[in-house]
């Protein structure tokens, strides 16, 4: 009985797969989050299910989801396909209102995360990207997570256009990558917790993460830690004092130790995103590539 379960579910996950089309030459918004080496890596490895209840779980969540948005009288678009070449993109729900869209996805982890992993983040930035980028609309985004175990949570996200423009190069990489047959770089983080044990074994990275301490890493990342939650503070207190000030002749204010004053500034900028998608020949005429460097700390 268990063998016939287990062939089952290997078979019903297999249709699944081919419903959506090879993906051993293809770069999937799911995946540009990730180690760029365990994504490619993992194409060349035969396909089966090691845990194929985890993936059955997805499928139904998402099922379910959906169908309770319907019930409440959402019209979400399901699995919706938007082309941006070289990449297709399927965000699970798509909400479409007259002067704005937001893209969901469903996740169905074992236990809640506190806060929305970074490669879902990741996979929601490049679906809201999309989406805008094809609809030219204000878009925002979500994840919802049905964890059999702790229940439904739903974080909203906002668009953030630089990450979007990190990760479509990341995916770009990526691609050329595949196309060339050639290693990406080895990214370690939050991807080695799952990498493929095949993978793994041959990896310089595979135990790094883990056992070797840096004291210089761990202070900045504490730092970087304290620093969040005072600008946010901060641009916080700017506001009310803002508010303040506007109500105040002069709007400006003078105490024992400091002065403030409230000034307009006008500036004019193109609107590159506009001047890309309506003259995109002036565009590359004048666009300059510049390269800068971002350490970026998980
Ligand atoms: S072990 Fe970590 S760094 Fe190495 S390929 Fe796997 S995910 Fe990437």
């Amino acid at each position: 009985m268990k063998d016939i379960i287990q062939n089952g579910l290997q078979t019903w996950l297999a249709s699944r797969g081919t419903a959506l089309g090879d993906r051993s030459e293809t770069i999937g918004a799911s995946e540009i989050g990730h180690c760029g080496r365990m994504v490619i890596e993992r194409k060349k490895i035969a396909q089966t299910f090691d845990n194929p209840i985890t993936l059955v779980r997805g499928y139904v969540a998402e099922e379910i989801v959906e169908d309770f948005l319907k019930q409440a009288g959402f019209k979400p678009q399901c699995q919706m396909e938007i082309e941006i070449p070289p990449f297709k993109i399927h965000p699970d729900l798509v909400f479409e209102g007259a002067n704005e869209i937001a893209v969901c996805e469903i996740k169905s982890p074992g236990r809640l995360p506190s806060e929305p992993h970074r490669y879902w983040r990741d996979q929601v930035t490049l679906q809201m990207g999309a989406i805008w980028m094809q609809k030219q609309k204000p878009v925002k985004g979500g994840v919802i997570c049905l964890s059999f175990i702790d229940g439904p949570e739903f974080w909203p996200l906002t668009f953030d256009e630089q990450r979007y423009s990190r990760l479509l190069d990341k995916g770009l990489y990526l691609h050329q990558c595949i196309k060339q047959k050639e290693t990406p770089k080895a990214e370690p983080g939050e991807s080695c917790w799952f990498c493929p044990v095949e993978i793994k074994k041959n990896c310089f990275f595979a135990n790094e993460d883990t056992t070797r301490e840096l004291p210089l890493l761990d202070k900045l990342a504490e730092l970087r830690g304290q620093i969040k939650p005072l600008k946010a503070k901060e641009e916080e207190l700017a506001n009310q004092l803002k508010e303040f000030l506007k109500d105040i002749p002069g709007n400006a204010v003078k105490t024992a130790n400091h002065t403030a004053c409230l000034e307009t500034r006008v500036t004019t900028r193109v609107d590159s995103k506009t001047l890309k998608h309506d003259l995109p020949d002036v565009f590359s005429k004048y666009a300059k590539v510049s390269k800068s460097e971002m350490l970026r700390i998980d």
